[in-house]
C-alpha cells in the first residue's frame, strides 16, 4: 500500500491543500522533523485517514492530515499537554501518571477537584442536578453537605484517614467544594446542558488511533470536561481539543464543551459563563498529532530540557508545594540536578549575579552542592529503565507481523475470547480453548480488541486454563458489550507499568524530599562467606541492631513463619510495616502470627470487606476510625503490589513520629530492584530483607539494561558478594535446604551459586527425547535510507548479521551503513558496523529513486538465535511437550495433585497447557521458572526444549539462575525431559545426568 501527500493536490482530490505540519515532516529540514519522520519508516504501522484512488493495479491513499505513527503506543491528554508547553513538565506528568491508586481510579489524592468531579458526576447521572439547582440556598447547601458526608466516609475515605493522621484535617477542602458546589448549583445554567441527554461520565477513549485517557463526560456524543478552576487556562483548551481529535476520528464530533462550577471568561470582554463551547479546526488537529510524534520521540529518549528560553510563569511546576500530603507536586527545578544544568548564575566582575534562568529566585536547589556519583548512579538507572522499555517495544514491533498462531503460542495474544461476567471491576473473559501462557505479570497492560478493531488498554489481573480476568478503567463503548462478540487479548510492551513506575521512585529518591540514601560501608575482605545460621532470636537481635539485616531462604521453608517467629522476639513498643509478597502470604501471616489485634492489614484492590475482622478495614470504618487503627496497630501488612501502585506509605505520617516505622521486613526481596529497596529502607529506621538470591526472578530483557544495574538487586548483591566482607551495618543469615537430591547439591555446590545443603535426599529421573524444536527461522528489521554515489534507483539490500546483534543499537547501527560506498552492498560482499559482521544476501532493484533520494531499503534478518528474548518467548517442541503428557497421565492420580511442570520457554508452556487442556489435566500447573516462585511442590517435571541436534544450551537456560530455580524445584522428586547431548552442554546439568543416583531413560 502506498501513502501519498500532495504539495498542491491536483485538481481531482477532493482537498485544497495538505497539512503544512506534514509536509513540514516529510521534507525533514529540522533534527527534529528528521527525527518524527524516523517514525514513518517502510514496515511501521500508522493510521490514517485518506482517499483512495486506484491505478493501474497500485492503491494509492491520498492524505490530507491526519497520519499517526505507532497507533499501539497509547498516549493520554496530560502528556501532550506537557510536551506542547514544556518537555520538562512532560516528564513530571508521565511519571505523575504511573499506576492505579487506593480509593478510585484513575489515581486521584483527596483535592477540591476530584470530590467537585465526584459529586457532579453523581448528580448529573442519576438526574437530580435539575432539581438541586432549583432548591433553596438552605437546601442546596444541605443536601451537599450530606453528598460530601457519603464520599468522605466512602471512596475518599482512606485518602481522609490520611489527611487526619497527617494533621491537615480536611475543613478547608470541605468549605471549599461546598463552596464551589453551591455556585455550581446556583442557578440552572450547567443543568441546561445535561437536562433530558444521553450522558455516560468517566468515557474511556478507545485505543485505536494511538490516544489514551477518560473523558469527564460524554453529552449526546460530545466531550465536555469539568473543571472547578476559576479561570479558563489554555491547558484547559489543550485537553478537551485532545479529546475532541479522539471524538473527531471516532463518531466525526467535532465540538464539545469546558463547564466550569463558576461563571469565567475564555478571552477578554466576553460574558462570563459556566459552559464555554469549543470546535475542533485543522490547525488544532495538527497540533495535536505533531505534539503527539514529539512525545514519542520523547519517550524513546527521555532527555531532559533546560529551563532556559522557557515561559515559566503559569507553571505550578515552577514552586514546589508546601502541603503535607502533595509534595509529589515537586518543583521542576529538580532536574536540573538529573542533567547537571547548575552553571545557571554568573556573577561579574561587579558582583552581579545575572542569569538566563527563569526560575532562579526560587529555586531551591541552586546553591546546593550537586553529589555527581549519586546524579550519575541514577542516571545510570534511569538508561537502564529507557533501554528495557525500548527492547520490549521492539519486541513489540518483531512480533507484530507474525501470525495469529505464533502470537498465540508465545504468550502475545489471545483470540476468540467471550466476556462472561462482570464481578465489581473484573471483566472475566472466557475462551473454548486453552488460554497459553501469557508473557504478563499481574498489573500488566494489555489491550482488549473488539472485531471491528476498537481498542482498549486494560490490566492483566489474572488468568486460568481457559479464562482470563481484565481490569479496565473507563466506562466502554456500548458496542464492546455486543452479544456475541468476541474479543482479542493482546499484550502491550508499550506501556511498561513496572518500568515506569521504578522512574517514579528514582525521582521520589532523587527529589530528595525524603531522608538521605540508606548505605552500608563494608570492612575488611574474608576469604570465606560470612553466612550466620538462621534462627529467629538472633535476627530479632540484628534486626534491631543494625540498619540492615538479610536472611537467605529458600522456598522449602516458610517466610511467613520466619516473619511471624522474628517479630514476636521484637522488643515492644515497636512499629513494624511487613511488605509480602502476595495476597496468599498475608492471609497465611494473620492465620499464623498468635496476636491478631497487634496487625493491620492495608491491602486494597476493590473496596474492603463489609465486615472486617479486627486485623483489617471495613468498608463500615469511618475515616477516624481507620486513622486510630493505622495510629495503634504496631505490625501494618502490605502487599508488593499495593506499595507500586499507590502512594499511601510514602503520604503516611504518624503524629509525633519522624520515620513512620521501627523495623520493615520485606520478603522475596530478590525481586525488588535498587530504587524500591531505597525508598521501602526509607520508611523505617532498620530493615530486614528476606528472600532467595538465587532465584530466578522475572527477566529484564535487555541485555543494556542487565549491565547498567536491573541485572541484580541489592538484596542479591548483599548475599552473593557483599556477605564476603567483613561489616557492622549489616548480618546476613542462611537458612539452607532441607533436602536436595545429593546429584544435585553436589553439582550446584561446586557453582559460584553458593547453595549451602544440609541433607541429602530424593531422585532424579532423566529422561530422553528425540524432536525438533519449532521456531520462526528470522526475524526482520526494515530501515529506509539514502545511500551514495546513486545510480537512481531504489534498491532493496538484504543484511544478515553473522554475530550476537544488540537489537536496541540497531537504529544507530543503520546510520552508519548510510555512509558506506553503495558499491560496497552487493550480494554476497561483507561489512562490518560497529564491530558486528554482515553478510550482504541481497540486492533487489524495487523502482526509480523517490525524490527524497532514499534510494535503499534496508532489510535485515536476523536468526532468531541471536535474539535471547524472542527465543525465550518462541521456542516449543511439539514431541517433548507429548512425553510430558504421558508421563502426567501415567502418573498416579495422587501423585499428579503433587506435582508440576516447569519449562523456561513460553511457547512451551503454552503447548503443554493446551495439551493438559485437550485430555482434562488443566489442574496440573505449567510454570515458567520464576513463576515457581514459593510454591513448594513434591514432584517436578522439567521440559527443557532442547531435543534437537544442534547442541547448543539456549537463553535462558545459560543463566545459573534459571537452572537453580528448576533444579531446587521439587521436594521429592525431580524428573527432567530434554536431550541428554545437549544438556550436557551444560556442567551442571551434565553432572546431574551421568550421576549414578539418577535414573535415566537414556542410558
Ligand atoms: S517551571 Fe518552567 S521549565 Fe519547569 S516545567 Fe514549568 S515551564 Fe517547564
Ligand atoms: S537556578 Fe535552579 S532551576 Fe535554574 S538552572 Fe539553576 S538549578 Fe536549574
Amino acid at each position: 500500500m502506498k501513502l501519498a501527500l500532495w504539495e498542491a493536490p491536483p485538481s481531482w482530490i477532493p482537498y485544497p491543500e495538505t497539512s503544512e505540519y506534514l509536509l513540514r515532516i516529510v521534507s525533514g529540514k529540522e533534527e527534529e522533523e528528521k527525527q518524527i519522520l524516523r517514525l514513518f519508516q517502510s514496515g511501521e504501522e500508522v493510521f490514517f485517514e485518506g482517499y483512495l484512488i486506484c491505478q493501474n493495479g497500485i492503491t494509492w491513499i491520498n492524505i490530507e492530515r491526519i497520519l499517526i505513527a505507532s497507533p499501539d503506543t497509547a498516549i493520554g491528554p496530560r502528556e501532550i499537554i506537557g510536551m506542547m508547553s514544556c518537555p520538562r513538565k512532560y516528564y513530571l506528568e508521565y511519571i505523575k501518571n504511573v499506576g492505579g491508586n487506593i480509593l478510585k481510579r484513575p489515581n486521584k489524592n483527596i483535592t477540591r477537584g476530584n470530590l467537585v468531579h465526584t459529586i457532579l458526576e453523581a448528580v448529573a447521572c442519576d438526574g437530580s442536578l435539575q432539581t438541586l439547582s432549583s432548591c433553596t440556598f438552605r437546601e442546596k447547601k444541605d443536601r451537599i453537605k450530606k453528598l460530601l458526608g457519603e464520599q468522605f466516609q466512602g471512596k475518599y475515605r482512606m485518602d481522609a484517614a490520611l489527611h487526619l493522621l497527617a494533621n491537615t484535617p480536611l475543613f478547608d477542602v470541605e468549605k471549599d467544594v461546598i463552596n464551589r458546589l453551591t455556585s455550581a448549583f446556583g442557578d440552572d445554567e450547567l443543568s441546561s446542558l445535561f437536562t433530558d441527554k444521553t450522558i455516560r461520565s468517566e468515557w474511556g477513549i478507545n485505543q485505536i488511533s494511538g490516544f489514551s485517557g477518560i473523558i469527564d463526560y460524554l453529552v449526546d456524543g460530545h466531550p465536555v470536561e469539568l473543571k472547578s478552576a476559576i479561570r479558563v487556562s489554555p491547558d484547559h483548551i489543550l485537553q478537551l481539543k485532545v479529546y475532541l481529535v479522539t471524538t473527531h476520528l471516532e463518531f466525526g464530533i467535532d465540538d464539545g464543551y469546558l463547564i466550569y462550577t463558576t461563571r469565567t471568561t475564555a478571552s477578554y470582554g466576553e460574558e462570563p459563563s459556566k459552559i464555554h463551547p469549543f470546535t475542533l479546526t485543522n490547525d488544532d488537529i495538527d497540533q495535536v498529532i505533531y505534539a503527539r510524534h514529539q512525545v514519542l520521540l520523547q519517550r524513546n529518549g527521555i532527555i531532559f530540557p533546560d529551563t532556559l528560553g522557557r515561559d515559566c510563569t503559569d507553571c505550578r511546576y515552577q514552586i514546589e508545594s508546601e502541603h503535607v500530603l502533595r509534595k509529589f507536586w515537586p518543583a521542576c527545578q529538580y532536574y536540573c540536578q538529573t542533567e547537571r544544568h547548575w552553571n545557571c548564575y554568573e556573577t561579574d566582575d561587579q558582583g552581579c549575579i545575572t542569569t538566563e534562568c527563569p526560575l532562579l529566585d526560587g529555586c531551591p536547589v541552586r546553591l546546593q552542592y550537586f553529589d555527581i556519583e549519586k546524579i550519575d548512579h541514577f542516571n545510570r538507572l534511569r538508561r537502564a529503565i529507557m533501554a528495557e522499555n525500548e527492547e520490549q517495544s521492539r519486541l513489540a514491533h518483531l512480533l507484530r507481523e507474525k501470525p495469529k498462531e505464533i502470537l498465540q503460542a508465545c504468550g502475545q495474544q489471545v483470540n476468540d475470547l467471550r466476556l462472561e461476567i462482570v464481578e465489581k471491576d473484573n471483566f472475566i473473559f472466557r475462551s473454548s480453548e486453552s488460554i497459553p501462557c501469557l508473557d504478563c505479570a499481574i498489573g500488566d497492560q494489555v489491550i482488549v480488541s473488539t472485531i471491528d478493531g476498537l481498542r482498549y488498554p486494560g490490566t492483566y489481573i489474572r488468568s486460568g486454563a481457559d479464562s482470563v480476568v481484565i481490569q479496565f478503567s473507563g466506562i466502554l463503548h456500548n458496542t464492546f458489550f455486543e452479544t456475541g462478540a468476541t474479543y482479542t487479548l493482546t499484550r502491550d510492551y508499550n506501556e511498561n507499568r513496572s518500568m515506569r513506575s521504578l522512574l517514579k521512585v528514582i525521582d521520589f529518591i532523587q527529589r530528595g524530599i525524603h531522608r538521605p540514601i540508606p548505605t552500608y560501608s563494608k570492612g575488611k575482605i574474608s576469604d570465606k562467606k560470612n553466612l550466620i545460621p538462621y534462627c529467629p532470636e538472633d535476627v530479632a537481635v540484628a534486626l534491631e541492631k543494625q540498619p540492615l539485616s538479610a536472611l537467605q531462604t529458600t522456598h522449602q521453608t516458610s517466610v511467613v513463619e520466619q516473619c511471624s517467629n522474628i517479630i514476636s522476639l521484637l522488643t515492644r513498643p515497636c512499629r513494624v510495616l511487613v511488605v509480602f509478597r502476595d495476597s496468599v502470604e498475608i492471609k497465611n501471616f494473620v492465620q499464623t502470627y498468635p496476636v491478631k489485634h497487634e496487625i493491620l492489614v492495608i491491602d486494597r484492590e476493590h473496596n474492603f470487606e463489609e465486615g472486617a475482622q479486627v486485623f483489617g478495614i471495613s468498608e463500615k470504618n469511618t475515616p477516624e476510625e481507620i486513622a486510630e487503627k493505622i495510629e495503634l496497630s504496631p505490625i501494618i501488612v502490605t502487599r508488593k503490589g499495593f506499595l507500586q501502585t499507590t502512594k499511601f506509605f510514602e503520604l503516611l505520617h504518624l503524629p509525633g513520629r519522624r520515620i513512620p516505622f521501627d523495623y520493615v521486613i520485606v520478603t522475596s526481596a530478590e525481586e525488588y530492584h535498587e530504587p524500591q529497596l531505597y525508598s521501602l529502607r526509607n520508611l523505617g529506621t532498620n530493615t530486614l530483607l528476606i528472600g532467595d538470591a538465587f532465584h530466578a526472578c522475572p527477566p529484564i530483557r535487555s541485555s543494556e539494561a542487565r549491565n547498567l544495574g536491573l541485572g541484580s538487586g541489592p538484596f542479591i548483591q548483599l548475599v552473593r558478594y557483599d556477605t564476603y566482607f567483613i561489616s557492622d551495618q549489616f548480618t546476613v543469615f542462611s537458612e539452607p535446604f532441607a533436602t536436595l537430591p545429593i546429584q544435585i547439591a553436589s553439582a550446584l555446590d561446586k557453582t559460584t551459586l553458593d547453595v549451602s545443603v544440609r541433607e541429602y535426599d530424593g531422585t532424579v529421573t532423566f529422561v530422553q527425547v528425540d524432536g525438533i524444536e519449532s521456531g520462526d527461522e528470522n526475524v526482520q528489521y526494515f530501515a529506509s535510507m539514502e545511500i551514495k554515489p546513486s545510480d537512481g534507483m531504489r534498491y532493496r539490500i538484504v543484511l544478515t548479521p553473522q554475530n550476537e546483534v544488540p537489537l536496541s543499537r540497531l537504529d544507530e547501527m543503520m546510520d552508519q551503513l548510510s555512509l558506506e560506498n553503495f558499491n560496497h552492498l552487493k550480494d554476497g560482499n561483507r561489512i562490518t558496523i560497529e564491530e558486528v559482521p554482515f553478510l550482504i544476501t541481497g540486492r533487489y532493484p524495487l523502482e526509480k529513486e523517490p525524490e527524497s533520494g532514499e534510494n535503499a531499503e534496508i532489510l535485515v534478518e536476523i536468526p532468531v538465535r541471536f535474539s535471547e528474548t524472542l527465543e525465550e518467548l518462541m521456542y516449543s517442541n511439539k514431541t517433548e511437550a507429548e512425553v510430558i503428557l504421558r508421563l502426567i497421565q501415567n502418573m498416579d492420580p495422587k501423585d499428579r495433585e503433587r506435582c508440576a511442570v516447569i519449562t523456561p520457554f513460553i511457547s512451551q508452556s503454552s503447548l503443554i497447557r493446551s495439551l493438559f487442556y485437550q485430555n482434562n489435566l488443566s489442574d496440573v500447573p505449567v510454570l515458567l521458572p520464576y513463576q515457581a516462585g514459593r510454591i513448594s511442590y513434591d514432584i517436578v517435571i522439567v521440559s527443557f526444549v532442547c531435543a534437537g541436534n544442534e547442541r547448543i544450551l539456549r537463553y535462558p537456560l545459560t543463566r545459573p539462575e534459571v537452572l537453580y530455580t528448576i533444579l531446587t524445584s521439587a521436594t521429592e522428586k525431580l524428573i527432567l525431559v530434554g536431550s541428554g547431548d545437549t544438556l550436557r552442554q551444560s556442567r551442571i546439568l551434565g553432572e546431574i545426568i551421568d550421576a549414578p543416583e539418577t535414573k535415566g531413560c537414556d542410558k
